[in-house]
């Protein structure tokens, strides 16, 4: 090893190197935010390969994200010099679970192509179950099942297992159905996400050959983000590691924020006692952030109660106080976050030019997101959205999804269900249970009691036809996806035109049916990254990370959750508000559990952010369709004032054109300007008063201003953002706009702009 250079362990500090280089035996990395964990996690299995101590499938590395994986994989890559291939067991929980299930599917009462259903899917079975006992759905929804059922699930519990004390659960009856749904699932040889975990967690259990195997098979165990691990996960992973127990675990107690999906910050305390004699490594400098983000974190998390506690230094220059603005609207905040980030590519209040890639807007909550692309799409503003899997959950998406995963198995119920009658092929509800009751009398999957419907002439008319053309369709397509001379590409294609699900696109005169063909053709884009079609529904399945087009520098928009791990140079993080952050649920509660996980969801927010950490609010939000005056967050009071400036918007109001204030109810603003938490921070702030509210300007704009309008003239529209004016007719004009193209617009719903 002495005589081998370790380009993997240059700069490492000493605590590092020691993570990296102890291999034999449990270690355990418990340190705070940029600290270095990660990037030791991954000299560390540098070091495996490089040695020759493992080869790379004999490593097991388990990051908390998709993304975080592929990242991984690249890094080790470029540490090592050379691509790393192979790695196949680097991923998430869910993804190694989904190889290793599909290996033993068998042992869980299932076959190897079996289906992973997303939530929609789940609530629909549930809602079934929920039906056929009887149970009125209004009173016990199907979301509150599948709550408990995830629960369950997270802990491990299989119907069986389920303890007494949850007996009650669902007006008793959730054991019951929980059992109901776990047969029916295996019916379906479908799983949902919890299963993932839970049939391989049994299946080490009861099989202690195959666990034996895997022991063998993954001699060196690294788990990311192990503050996050629910028990089905911990379960797993002391399962693997139960012989060598050569596990290397990272985390950071005060970064626990996947309580309510049932991670148990308890297992990294445990460790040691699971683990007897580990090394316990903890790391105290912090590279990433600079001494007033790091302070202002500190600060934040000191609030709470039961941590293991962690100093932080770093040897970075002071840089910038963590800037604080407040605001009259959610709008008005995302129209001044576009407006500052745009400002930050040239420089501006005396910082370096960042590009759009260098920065990041961080929401609590995924409904935020909306404002801030409504507002980049009308300025041009490129974006991504990370973490959420958006594009997979349009409907034209998931339609043209379940005519895949009929495909690959025909015998996938779900799919055929919601596609038997789209695009319409006259096969109404009554045609539909017609089918159903078929398949369940021979106990055969919905395609095939199809079949047997059409045998039996008990349908007729347009609705037999074309229910054969789809039987005889999805054999095609089956044979040809088992084809692997077949492009899954071409036959993708073939699909969609096939099945009409095109041309019913093609055909529909709604507004959205373009963007829908475009989704389409974008789906089938993006099956060119993948061998197969099975292998790409794998994906969609497992995806958490989804972002949108490619080439040009983009500010990243994601939530807080999604943004684990991950580290910008800008960050900007709206809606500290009671109520949004910490939110509702958390504030009500009686116990300070919910409120302390939202203010380490805050910690790790902020610890996101290298050089400009920006927190702002608004006054004002729309809630469900009603305005609601908001009081800035509690956080923002906890946050040490030496370490935060107060900003001002400076010519947020003045220049540029006007636009219409989106907020109807002066009285509101009366009392959030009267209220102790506005008042407390213009206290802070007395040299630097707070962005004071715009005034309600109307657009409106009489008959001689609309001749003002020459052609060249420059213009901004609400809607469509900035143009010139190209031509006029009565009281309409034609306008160029910058991004939005040739329009006609009413020339009142335009105001000069002055540029
Ligand atoms: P988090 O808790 O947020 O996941 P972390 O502890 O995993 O953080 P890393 O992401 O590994 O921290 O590292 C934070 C930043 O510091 C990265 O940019 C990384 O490259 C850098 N870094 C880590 N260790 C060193 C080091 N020894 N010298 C210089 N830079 C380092
Ligand atoms: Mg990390």
């Amino acid at each position: 090893m002495a005589a081998r250079p370790a380009p993997y362990l240059d700069g490492l500090n000493p605590a590092q190197r020691q993570a990296v280089e102890t291999l034999e035996g449990p270690v355990l990395m418990l340190a705070g935010a940029g600290t270095g964990k990660t990037r030791a996690l991954t000299a560390r299995i540098a070091h495996l390969l490089t040695t020759g101590t493992a080869r790379p499938n004999e490593v097991l590395a388990v990051t908390f994200t998709n993304k975080a994986a592929r990242e991984m994989k690249d890094r080790i890559g470029r540490l090592m010099g050379e691509a790393v291939e192979g790695m196949p067991w680097l991923g998430t929980f869910h993804a190694i679970c989904v190889k290793l299930l599909r290996r033993h599917a068998e042992l869980a009462g299932l076959q190897s192509n079996f289906t992973i259903l997303d939530a929609d899917d789940q609530i629909r079975l549930m809602k079934q179950e929920i039906a056929a006992a009887g149970i009125d759905e209004k009173r016990w929804p199907a979301r509150q099942l599948a709550g408990i059922i995830d629960q369950w699930k997270n802990r491990a519990l299989t119907p069986a297992q389920v303890p007494a004390s949850d007996a009650a659960a669902f007006n008793n009856r959730g054991v019951q159905l929980y059992a109901a749904y776990q047969d029916r699932l295996r019916n379906l040889n479908a799983v949902d996400f919890g299963d993932l975990l839970l049939h391989m967690v049994t299946i080490f259990q009861a099989h202690p050959d195959v666990l034996d195997q895997y022991r063998r098979w993954f001699r060196y165990i690294l788990v990311d983000e192990y503050q996050d691990t629910n028990i089905a996960q911990y379960l797993w992973l002391r399962l693997l590691a139960g012989g060598h127990r050569n596990i290397c675990c990272v985390g950071d107690d005060d970064q626990s924020i996947y309580g309510w999906r049932g991670a148990e910050v308890g297992n990294i305390l445990r460790f040691e006692k699971d683990f007897p004699g580990a090394q316990v490594i903890r790391l105290e400098q912090n590279y990433r952030s600079t001494p007033h983000i790091l302070a202002a974190a500190s600060g934040l998390i000191a609030a709470n109660t039961g941590r293991l506690g962690k100093t932080l230094w770093t040897e970075a220059e002071t840089g910038e106080k963590v800037r604080l603005i407040g605001h009259w609207d959610g709008e008005e905040e995302a129209r001044w976050i576009g407006d500052e980030a745009e400002a930050m590519t040239r420089g501006t209040r005396g910082l370096r030019p960042y590009t759009l890639d260098d920065m990041a807007i961080l929401v609590r909550a995924s409904h935020q997101m909306r404002a801030f692309e409504d507002r980049f799409l009308t300025i041009g503003l490129p974006y991504r959205v990370i973490g959420g899997p958006r594009f997979y959950e349009r409907m034209e998406i998931r339609d043209a999804m379940a005519y895949f995963r009929l495909a690959v198995s025909p015998a996938d119920d779900l799919a055929f269900e919601r596609i038997v009658n789209t695009p319409k092929r006259g096969l109404g509800d009554k045609a539909q249970q017609t089918i159903q009751q078929m398949a369940r009398s021979h106990g055969v999957p919905l395609v095939e009691g199809a079949r047997l419907v059409l045998e039996s002439g008990a349908l007729g008319g347009k609705g037999a036809a074309e229910l054969r053309k789809l039987v005889q369709g999805i054999g095609r397509w089956h044979g040809a996806a088992l084809d692997p001379r077949e492009s899954h590409i071409e036959l993708a294609e073939r699909i969609l035109d096939e099945s009409g699900y095109t041309a019913m696109w093609q055909a529909d005169k709604t507004p959205e049916a373009p963007g829908r063909l475009e989704n389409l053709k974008e789906l089938v884009k993006a099956l060119e990254e993948f061998e197969n079609l099975q292998g790409f529904l794998e994906h969609v399945a497992l995806i958490m990370d989804n972002e949108t087009g490619e080439g040009g520098a983009r500010i990243s928009v994601m939530t807080l959750h999604a943004a684990k791990g991950l580290e910008f140079p800008v960050v900007f993080l709206p809606g500290w508000e009671d109520g949004l952050f910490p939110n509702q649920r958390a504030m009500d509660e009686s116990g300070l559990k919910g409120l302390e996980e939202e203010r380490r969801l805050a910690y790790v927010g902020i610890t996101r952010a290298e050089e400009v950490c920006t927190i702002s609010f608004a006054a004002n939000r729309r809630v469900y369709g009603q305005w609601q005056s908001q009081l800035p967050s509690r956080f923002i009071d906890e946050l040490p004032e030496a370490h935060v400036e107060v900003l001002t918007a400076p010519g947020l109001y003045g220049g540029g054109a006007p636009q219409r204030s989106s907020l109807e109810d002066a009285a509101t603003r009366a009392d959030v300007y009267a209220s102790p938490g506005w008042k407390r921070l213009q206290a802070r702030s007395a040299q630097r008063p707070l962005a004071q509210p715009r005034e309600a300007r109307s657009i409106v704009i009489d008959a001689e201003a609309i001749a003002a309008f020459d052609p060249g003239a420059r213009v901004f529209h609400q809607k469509f953002g900035y143009g010139t004016v190209t031509g006029t007719e009565g009281d309409k004009l034609d306008i160029a706009f910058d991004k939005a193209g040739e329009k006609k617009v009413v020339a009142r719903f335009v105001v000069a702009a002055g540029q």
